[in-house]
């Protein structure tokens, strides 16, 4: 049984106000992108991995992989205009003979070893597996300011990466994307489109995405206090 991994890491850096692309800025003394890549590097079994890039930037992402100790095959290439153009492009160069491919966002630095392995493992049972948390909040629907709308909590989950789908499955997924002109923000919404089962794995609210200077505040501040993350 052969795995691969994918990492999108081409998104600009324009939401957190930084002329670097995101997966570059400095969080703890590293570029983001170090994090995920050291996370893999500890996850067993996943044989190549293939990294969706800003332009430019392929020499500085092999110095990276060279420090987090990664030591399986590494593709690199560029990324597209959207986030699931990076997917479609980087699993063109999948191996063939991969059995399953995990998905996950450079900017979800605090993705550990354990959820890869657990959405790895999933979707080998189950054909796919996302990483998600319950959501805890109530949730509004608001039009100009006003709430139009209270939505139902119960069943509720927001999706994170690590996303894992046996390679037949995802490659289908993203032939009927293009074919039918989906546009979805994340792959599992694409798998979910051809009726297919997506189990959930219980994700981690530490799992956030790095989006906003926020965002970004809060990871500093996370790795600044040695929580385990
Ligand atoms: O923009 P956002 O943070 O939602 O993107 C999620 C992930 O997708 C990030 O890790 C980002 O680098 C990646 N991405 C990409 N190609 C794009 C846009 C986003 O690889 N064109």
């Amino acid at each position: 049984m052969k795995t691969s991994a994918i990492i999108v890491a081409a998104g600009s850096g324009r939401r957190l106000g930084h002329d670097l692309p995101k997966a570059f800025v400095t969080l703890g003394g590293h570029p983001m992108l170090y994090y995920p890549l050291r996370a893999l590097a500890a996850v067993k079994d996943v044989s190549e991995a293939v990294i969706a890039l800003p332009a430019g930037t392929q020499s500085a992402a092999r110095s990276l992989i060279e420090s987090t100790g990664l030591d399986i095959p590494v593709k690199l290439t560029p990324g597209g205009a959207e986030r699931q153009d990076s997917v479609r492009i980087a699993l063109e160069l999948v191996s063939a003979e991969s059995d399953v491919v995990i998905v996950h966002d450079a900017a979800r630095p605090f993705a550990t070893a354990d959820l890869f392995a657990a959405c790895i493992r999933a979707a080998y049972a189950a054909g796919a597996a996302i990483a998600a948390i319950a959501v805890t909040d109530t949730l509004k629907q608001v039009d100009e300011n006003a709430i139009v709308a209270t939505a139902r909590r119960a069943g509720l989950y927001r999706a994170q990466t690590p996303q894992a789908f046996r390679r037949e499955l995802l490659v289908r997924a993203h032939r009927e994307a293009v074919r039918n002109e989906i546009a979805a923000t994340d792959d599992a919404e694409l798998v979910e489109r051809l009726g297919e089962r997506v189990e959930i794995v219980e994700g981690s609210p530490l799992n956030f995405k790095i989006t906003t200077s926020d965002d970004l505040a809060l990871a500093q501040a996370l790795i600044a206090s040695h929580l385990p993350t």
